[in-house]
């Protein structure tokens, strides 16, 4: 099976110049949704992870399935006034725009193997302020995966040191 058969390619979205890839197809395919995350479980096998944590909101869609199938917890990274105890927060540069993500205080212990999920690697804005969030709580990131990677826009370059696994990349 190729993934790639189900990623769609929508031009000028959410913005005009922006090419984004529609991964709501593979989503929406069994087979595919089960293979992608397949995938994503056995790289995370060998890690030996206490938890995953995944941004919003695509993070969410692929960080639990993973995380049911490894049998350890999930932990969301939100958008400031969603979480509703106290969080650590750090600002970061968007592909488009600017934003701030936020982390629960409490949801990771010194030391625990973190892995982190997300739809897409595009400029390594959202998924360098995850790993800050994990970091300040004495996390360990033990890996990143994500289903696709924009080589162009470099995010690897913000994730130098890191284990990063990908599963397409364009
Ligand atoms: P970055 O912070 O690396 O620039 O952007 C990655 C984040 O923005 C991910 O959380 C991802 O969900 C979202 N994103 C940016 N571009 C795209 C895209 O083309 N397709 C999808 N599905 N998500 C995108």
């Amino acid at each position: 099976m190729n993934l790639k058969d189900y990623v769609a390619l929508v031009e000028d979205f959410p913005k005009e110049g922006i090419k984004f890839r529609d991964i709501t197809p593979l989503m929406n395919n069994g087979e595919a949704f089960r293979a992608a995350t397949d995938k994503i479980v056995k790289y995370a096998e060998e890690k030996k992870i206490d938890l995953v944590v995944g941004p919003e909101a695509r993070g969410f869609i692929f960080g639990c399935p993973v995380s049911y199938a490894l049998g350890v917890g999930f932990i969301p990274v939100r958008k400031p006034g969603k979480l509703p105890r106290e969080v650590v927060e750090y600002d970061y540069d968007l592909e488009y725009g600017r934003n701030v993500l936020c982390i629960h205080k409490d949801s990771i212990k010194p030391g625990q193997r973190v892995l982190i999920v997300d739809d897409l690697l595009a400029t390594g804005g959202t998924v360098e302020a995850t790993v800050k969030l994990i970091e300040e709580l004495g996390g360990k990131v033990a890996g990143l995966a994500f289903l696709i990677e924009l080589k162009e826009l470099e995010g690897r370059k913000k994730l130098d040191g890191y284990d990063v696994f990908t599963l397409m990349d364009y």
